[in-house]
Protein backbone atom coordinates (compact mmCIF):
# COMPACT_ATOMS: atom_id res chain seq x y z
CA UNK A 1 0.00 0.00 0.00
CA UNK A 2 1.33 3.56 -0.96
CA UNK A 3 2.10 5.81 2.33
CA UNK A 4 1.62 9.31 0.36
CA UNK A 5 -1.49 11.07 -2.16
CA UNK A 6 -0.71 10.41 -5.58
CA UNK A 7 -2.06 13.52 -6.33
CA UNK A 8 -0.25 15.75 -4.05
CA UNK A 9 2.38 13.64 -2.39
CA UNK A 10 1.34 14.97 1.01
CA UNK A 11 1.89 11.70 3.74
CA UNK A 12 -1.65 9.77 4.16
CA UNK A 13 -2.84 10.11 7.52
CA UNK A 14 -4.29 7.42 9.83
CA UNK A 15 -3.86 4.07 10.17
CA UNK A 16 -6.83 2.87 7.66
CA UNK A 17 -9.09 1.20 10.83
CA UNK A 18 -11.42 -1.10 9.55
CA UNK A 19 -9.65 -1.25 6.17
CA UNK A 20 -6.16 -2.40 7.24
CA UNK A 21 -4.56 -0.41 4.31
CA UNK A 22 -2.19 0.84 7.33
CA UNK A 23 -3.06 4.73 5.99
CA UNK A 24 -6.70 6.72 5.78
CA UNK A 25 -8.50 8.49 8.36
CA UNK A 26 -10.95 9.21 6.10
CA UNK A 27 -12.05 6.25 3.67
CA UNK A 28 -14.41 6.32 1.16
CA UNK A 29 -15.68 2.81 -0.38
CA UNK A 30 -18.81 1.55 -2.86
CA UNK A 31 -19.86 -1.41 -1.80
CA UNK A 32 -21.56 -2.92 -5.32
CA UNK A 33 -18.94 -1.48 -7.93
CA UNK A 34 -16.01 -2.45 -5.54
CA UNK A 35 -13.93 0.89 -5.54
CA UNK A 36 -12.44 1.37 -2.04
CA UNK A 37 -10.38 4.78 -1.79
CA UNK A 38 -8.15 7.26 1.23
CA UNK A 39 -8.90 10.56 0.88
CA UNK A 40 -5.91 12.86 0.83
CA UNK A 41 -5.91 14.88 4.53
CA UNK A 42 -4.45 17.58 2.18
CA UNK A 43 -5.90 18.05 -0.61
CA UNK A 44 -8.83 16.38 -0.52
CA UNK A 45 -8.33 13.80 -3.70
CA UNK A 46 -9.43 10.00 -3.57
CA UNK A 47 -6.61 7.83 -3.75
CA UNK A 48 -7.89 4.14 -5.77
CA UNK A 49 -6.19 1.05 -3.41
CA UNK A 50 -4.70 -1.88 -4.91
CA UNK A 51 -7.03 -4.33 -6.45
CA UNK A 52 -5.26 -7.04 -4.72
CA UNK A 53 -7.45 -7.64 -1.73
CA UNK A 54 -9.56 -5.11 -1.97
CA UNK A 55 -13.22 -6.45 -1.83
CA UNK A 56 -12.21 -8.22 1.61
CA UNK A 57 -11.52 -4.76 3.16
CA UNK A 58 -14.46 -3.12 1.50
CA UNK A 59 -16.27 -5.66 3.66
CA UNK A 60 -14.62 -4.96 6.81
CA UNK A 61 -15.45 -1.39 6.00
CA UNK A 62 -18.41 -1.79 5.22
CA UNK A 63 -19.52 -3.30 8.60
CA UNK A 64 -17.61 -0.78 10.81
CA UNK A 65 -20.34 1.56 8.14
CA UNK A 66 -22.93 -0.32 9.79
CA UNK A 67 -22.15 0.99 12.76
CA UNK A 68 -21.27 4.21 12.47
CA UNK A 69 -23.16 7.03 13.04
CA UNK A 70 -24.32 9.54 9.59
CA UNK A 71 -23.58 12.81 9.94
CA UNK A 72 -24.63 14.08 6.53
CA UNK A 73 -25.68 12.49 3.26
CA UNK A 74 -26.98 13.16 -0.73
CA UNK A 75 -28.90 10.84 -2.61
CA UNK A 76 -25.37 9.59 -3.34
CA UNK A 77 -23.04 10.20 -0.66
CA UNK A 78 -23.53 9.53 2.51
CA UNK A 79 -20.76 10.71 5.60
CA UNK A 80 -20.48 8.29 8.20
CA UNK A 81 -18.22 8.84 11.87
CA UNK A 82 -16.73 5.63 13.29
CA UNK A 83 -14.94 5.55 16.10
CA UNK A 84 -12.31 8.30 14.47
CA UNK A 85 -12.58 7.90 11.20
CA UNK A 86 -14.55 9.70 8.24
CA UNK A 87 -16.56 6.43 6.19
CA UNK A 88 -17.96 7.95 3.07
CA UNK A 89 -20.33 5.77 1.46
CA UNK A 90 -21.45 5.84 -1.90
CA UNK A 91 -24.69 4.49 -2.46
CA UNK A 92 -28.11 5.19 -1.28
CA UNK A 93 -27.88 6.26 2.73
CA UNK A 94 -30.78 5.44 5.13
CA UNK A 95 -33.11 8.25 6.76
CA UNK A 96 -30.72 11.05 8.09
CA UNK A 97 -30.14 11.31 11.84
CA UNK A 98 -28.17 14.36 12.63
CA UNK A 99 -25.68 14.34 15.20
CA UNK A 100 -25.47 17.44 17.87
CA UNK A 101 -22.48 17.25 19.01
CA UNK A 102 -21.15 17.21 15.82
CA UNK A 103 -23.00 20.98 16.15
CA UNK A 104 -21.33 21.89 19.35
CA UNK A 105 -17.79 20.53 17.48
CA UNK A 106 -18.14 23.94 15.28
CA UNK A 107 -19.54 26.10 17.90
CA UNK A 108 -17.06 25.14 20.34
CA UNK A 109 -14.37 26.45 17.45
CA UNK A 110 -16.16 29.68 17.13
CA UNK A 111 -15.82 30.11 20.79
CA UNK A 112 -12.51 29.47 20.74
CA UNK A 113 -12.06 31.86 17.72
CA UNK A 114 -13.92 34.63 19.59
CA UNK A 115 -11.77 34.37 22.80
CA UNK A 116 -8.72 35.32 20.46
CA UNK A 117 -10.76 38.63 20.75
CA UNK A 118 -12.03 38.94 24.32
CA UNK A 119 -9.35 37.58 26.29
CA UNK A 120 -6.35 39.88 25.35
CA UNK A 121 -8.81 42.94 26.13
CA UNK A 122 -9.83 41.14 29.42
CA UNK A 123 -6.47 40.99 30.45
CA UNK A 124 -5.76 44.12 29.73
CA UNK A 125 -8.54 45.44 31.54
CA UNK A 126 -7.67 43.68 34.59
CA UNK A 127 -4.49 45.34 34.66
CA UNK A 128 -5.57 48.76 34.02
CA UNK A 129 -8.63 48.23 35.89
CA UNK A 130 -6.19 47.70 39.07
CA UNK A 131 -4.47 51.26 37.99
CA UNK A 132 -8.08 52.47 37.72
CA UNK A 133 -9.00 51.59 40.89
CA UNK A 134 -5.82 52.57 43.10
CA UNK A 135 -6.29 55.96 41.03
CA UNK A 136 -9.79 56.30 41.56
CA UNK A 137 -11.14 53.97 43.45
CA UNK A 138 -13.56 52.91 40.68
CA UNK A 139 -15.87 49.29 40.24
CA UNK A 140 -13.41 47.09 38.72
CA UNK A 141 -16.16 44.83 37.32
CA UNK A 142 -17.99 47.27 35.69
CA UNK A 143 -14.82 48.35 33.89
CA UNK A 144 -13.75 44.83 33.05
CA UNK A 145 -17.36 44.07 31.68
CA UNK A 146 -17.38 46.85 29.22
CA UNK A 147 -14.22 45.70 28.06
CA UNK A 148 -15.44 42.54 27.79
CA UNK A 149 -18.07 43.63 25.50
CA UNK A 150 -15.68 45.34 23.61
CA UNK A 151 -13.85 42.43 22.95
CA UNK A 152 -17.08 40.48 21.58
CA UNK A 153 -17.73 43.60 19.76
CA UNK A 154 -14.44 43.48 17.98
CA UNK A 155 -14.95 39.91 17.16
CA UNK A 156 -17.98 40.39 15.61
CA UNK A 157 -17.36 43.20 13.58
CA UNK A 158 -14.12 41.37 12.25
CA UNK A 159 -16.52 38.66 11.55
CA UNK A 160 -18.25 41.36 9.47
CA UNK A 161 -16.11 42.42 7.59
CA UNK A 162 -14.83 39.43 6.43
CA UNK A 163 -15.24 39.08 2.54
CA UNK A 164 -17.70 36.87 0.53
CA UNK A 165 -14.87 34.95 -2.12
CA UNK A 166 -17.56 34.47 -4.91
CA UNK A 167 -16.65 32.09 -8.24
CA UNK A 168 -17.77 34.90 -10.67
CA UNK A 169 -19.05 37.99 -8.53
CA UNK A 170 -22.28 39.39 -10.32
CA UNK A 171 -22.73 43.34 -11.86
CA UNK A 172 -25.46 45.08 -9.96
CA UNK A 173 -28.21 46.04 -12.71
CA UNK A 174 -29.46 48.58 -10.51
CA UNK A 175 -26.21 50.84 -10.20
CA UNK A 176 -23.92 48.61 -12.50
CA UNK A 177 -20.98 47.84 -9.97
CA UNK A 178 -19.33 44.68 -9.22
CA UNK A 179 -20.56 42.99 -5.83
CA UNK A 180 -17.90 43.03 -3.46
CA UNK A 181 -19.73 41.27 -0.57
CA UNK A 182 -18.41 41.02 2.61
CA UNK A 183 -20.40 38.94 5.39
CA UNK A 184 -22.28 41.43 7.12
CA UNK A 185 -23.95 42.44 3.91
CA UNK A 186 -25.92 39.04 3.57
CA UNK A 187 -27.75 39.65 5.99
CA UNK A 188 -30.16 41.06 4.08
CA UNK A 189 -30.13 38.36 1.41
CA UNK A 190 -32.70 35.61 1.01
CA UNK A 191 -33.03 32.12 0.30
CA UNK A 192 -35.37 31.37 -2.69
CA UNK A 193 -36.96 28.25 -3.76
CA UNK A 194 -34.83 27.39 -7.19
CA UNK A 195 -36.53 24.55 -9.59
CA UNK A 196 -33.00 23.60 -10.90
CA UNK A 197 -30.85 23.94 -7.77
CA UNK A 198 -30.38 22.48 -4.24
CA UNK A 199 -30.54 25.79 -2.84
CA UNK A 200 -30.54 29.67 -4.21
CA UNK A 201 -30.17 33.05 -2.70
CA UNK A 202 -31.16 37.03 -3.71
CA UNK A 203 -28.29 38.81 -2.29
CA UNK A 204 -28.49 42.82 -2.75
CA UNK A 205 -26.34 44.95 -3.45
CA UNK A 206 -24.00 46.95 -1.21
CA UNK A 207 -23.80 50.37 -2.49
CA UNK A 208 -27.76 50.89 -3.84
CA UNK A 209 -29.19 48.26 -1.51
CA UNK A 210 -31.24 46.75 -4.63
CA UNK A 211 -31.71 43.12 -4.95
CA UNK A 212 -28.59 42.47 -7.37
CA UNK A 213 -28.53 38.63 -8.08
CA UNK A 214 -29.85 35.07 -7.51
CA UNK A 215 -26.34 33.02 -6.96
CA UNK A 216 -26.81 29.22 -6.80
CA UNK A 217 -24.44 26.01 -5.83
CA UNK A 218 -21.28 26.61 -4.70
CA UNK A 219 -21.67 30.53 -4.35
CA UNK A 220 -24.76 30.13 -2.73
CA UNK A 221 -23.21 28.04 -0.35
CA UNK A 222 -20.16 30.62 0.67
CA UNK A 223 -22.44 33.41 0.84
CA UNK A 224 -24.70 32.07 3.28
CA UNK A 225 -22.04 30.08 5.27
CA UNK A 226 -20.17 33.77 6.09
CA UNK A 227 -23.27 35.73 6.52
CA UNK A 228 -25.31 33.13 9.10
CA UNK A 229 -21.99 32.88 11.02
CA UNK A 230 -21.37 36.79 11.12
CA UNK A 231 -25.86 36.98 12.12
CA UNK A 232 -24.74 33.70 14.89
CA UNK A 233 -21.67 34.96 15.57
CA UNK A 234 -23.38 36.50 18.91
CA UNK A 235 -24.34 33.80 21.10
CA UNK A 236 -22.90 30.42 21.33
CA UNK A 237 -22.91 27.35 23.55
CA UNK A 238 -24.00 23.15 24.02
CA UNK A 239 -28.16 23.98 24.38
CA UNK A 240 -28.22 26.19 20.96
CA UNK A 241 -25.83 22.90 19.33
CA UNK A 242 -28.85 20.86 20.44
CA UNK A 243 -31.61 23.51 19.99
CA UNK A 244 -30.18 23.78 16.35
CA UNK A 245 -29.94 20.02 15.41
CA UNK A 246 -33.29 19.45 16.86
CA UNK A 247 -34.87 21.73 14.08
CA UNK A 248 -32.89 20.21 11.18
CA UNK A 249 -34.31 17.07 12.44
CA UNK A 250 -37.88 17.90 12.96
CA UNK A 251 -37.84 19.58 9.36
CA UNK A 252 -36.86 16.18 7.74
CA UNK A 253 -32.88 16.73 7.56
CA UNK A 254 -30.40 19.40 6.01
CA UNK A 255 -32.52 19.70 2.53
CA UNK A 256 -36.09 20.00 3.64
CA UNK A 257 -35.13 22.43 6.27
CA UNK A 258 -33.46 24.45 3.48
CA UNK A 259 -36.48 24.07 1.09
CA UNK A 260 -38.64 24.98 4.32
CA UNK A 261 -36.60 28.60 4.82
CA UNK A 262 -36.70 29.31 1.08
CA UNK A 263 -40.62 29.13 0.92
CA UNK A 264 -41.07 31.86 2.82
CA UNK A 265 -38.44 33.89 1.31
CA UNK A 266 -37.12 35.80 4.74
CA UNK A 267 -34.59 37.61 4.80
CA UNK A 268 -31.53 36.38 7.18
CA UNK A 269 -31.64 38.72 10.09
CA UNK A 270 -35.61 38.50 10.02
CA UNK A 271 -34.85 34.61 10.79
CA UNK A 272 -35.55 33.48 14.39
CA UNK A 273 -31.94 32.89 15.95
CA UNK A 274 -32.25 29.28 16.51
CA UNK A 275 -33.90 28.62 13.03
CA UNK A 276 -31.25 30.81 11.94
CA UNK A 277 -28.49 28.76 13.40
CA UNK A 278 -29.95 25.48 12.21
CA UNK A 279 -29.96 26.65 8.56
CA UNK A 280 -26.01 27.55 9.32
CA UNK A 281 -25.95 24.14 10.44
CA UNK A 282 -27.90 22.72 7.31
CA UNK A 283 -26.19 24.82 4.50
CA UNK A 284 -22.81 23.40 5.99
CA UNK A 285 -23.88 20.23 6.00
CA UNK A 286 -25.13 20.63 2.28
CA UNK A 287 -22.04 21.74 1.20
CA UNK A 288 -19.37 19.42 2.54
CA UNK A 289 -21.35 16.18 1.57
CA UNK A 290 -21.96 18.30 -2.36
CA UNK A 291 -18.47 18.29 -1.94
CA UNK A 292 -17.50 14.85 -1.55
CA UNK A 293 -20.45 13.85 -3.74
CA UNK A 294 -18.15 15.92 -6.54
CA UNK A 295 -15.08 14.19 -5.74
CA UNK A 296 -16.67 11.32 -5.64
CA UNK A 297 -17.64 11.88 -9.24
CA UNK A 298 -14.19 12.45 -10.59
CA UNK A 299 -12.87 9.49 -8.40
CA UNK A 300 -15.03 7.20 -9.79
CA UNK A 301 -14.24 7.96 -13.56
CA UNK A 302 -10.80 7.51 -12.72
CA UNK A 303 -11.61 4.29 -10.95
CA UNK A 304 -13.35 3.07 -13.96
CA UNK A 305 -10.25 3.59 -16.32
CA UNK A 306 -7.81 2.02 -13.62
CA UNK A 307 -9.82 -0.94 -12.79
CA UNK A 308 -10.83 -1.49 -16.31
CA UNK A 309 -7.06 -1.21 -17.61
CA UNK A 310 -6.03 -3.48 -14.42
CA UNK A 311 -8.44 -6.60 -14.10
CA UNK A 312 -10.81 -7.68 -17.12
CA UNK A 313 -10.64 -10.61 -14.41
CA UNK A 314 -13.60 -12.95 -14.16
CA UNK A 315 -12.44 -13.91 -10.90
CA UNK A 316 -13.17 -10.61 -9.27
CA UNK A 317 -16.17 -10.09 -11.76
CA UNK A 318 -17.80 -12.68 -9.99
CA UNK A 319 -16.62 -11.90 -6.27
CA UNK A 320 -18.57 -8.24 -7.71
CA UNK A 321 -21.63 -10.55 -8.89
CA UNK A 322 -22.08 -12.01 -5.72
CA UNK A 323 -21.67 -8.47 -3.72
CA UNK A 324 -24.23 -7.41 -5.96
CA UNK A 325 -26.92 -10.14 -5.48
CA UNK A 326 -26.42 -9.76 -1.34
CA UNK A 327 -27.81 -6.15 -1.23
CA UNK A 328 -31.09 -6.46 -1.64
CA UNK A 329 -32.22 -2.72 -0.61
CA UNK A 330 -29.53 -0.90 -2.64
CA UNK A 331 -29.87 0.70 -5.72
CA UNK A 332 -28.44 0.05 -9.35
CA UNK A 333 -25.14 1.40 -10.28
ZN1 LIG B 1 -3.29 14.90 -1.79
ZN1 LIG C 1 -26.19 48.40 -6.96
Amino acid sequence: MYTTCAFCNAKLDGDGGPSGLGVGRRIAFDEFKGRLWVICPKCARWNLTPLDDRLERIETVARAAREAKLLAATEQVALLRWQVYDLVRVGKPPRIELAPWRYGERLKARQQERLKYVIPLTVAAVGLGIAANVAAGGSLGVFVWNLHRLGEGLYITVVGNRKVNLAEPPICPSCGTLLELRAKHVQHARVVPDAHADIAVIVSCPRCRQEAAQLTGSDAHAVLRQGLSYLNARRAGRRRAEEAAQVVDHAGGPDRLIRDVARRELTLRSLRPERRLALEMAVDEQAEVQELEHEWRDAEELADIADGTLSSNAEIEEELRRLKGRGGNQPDG
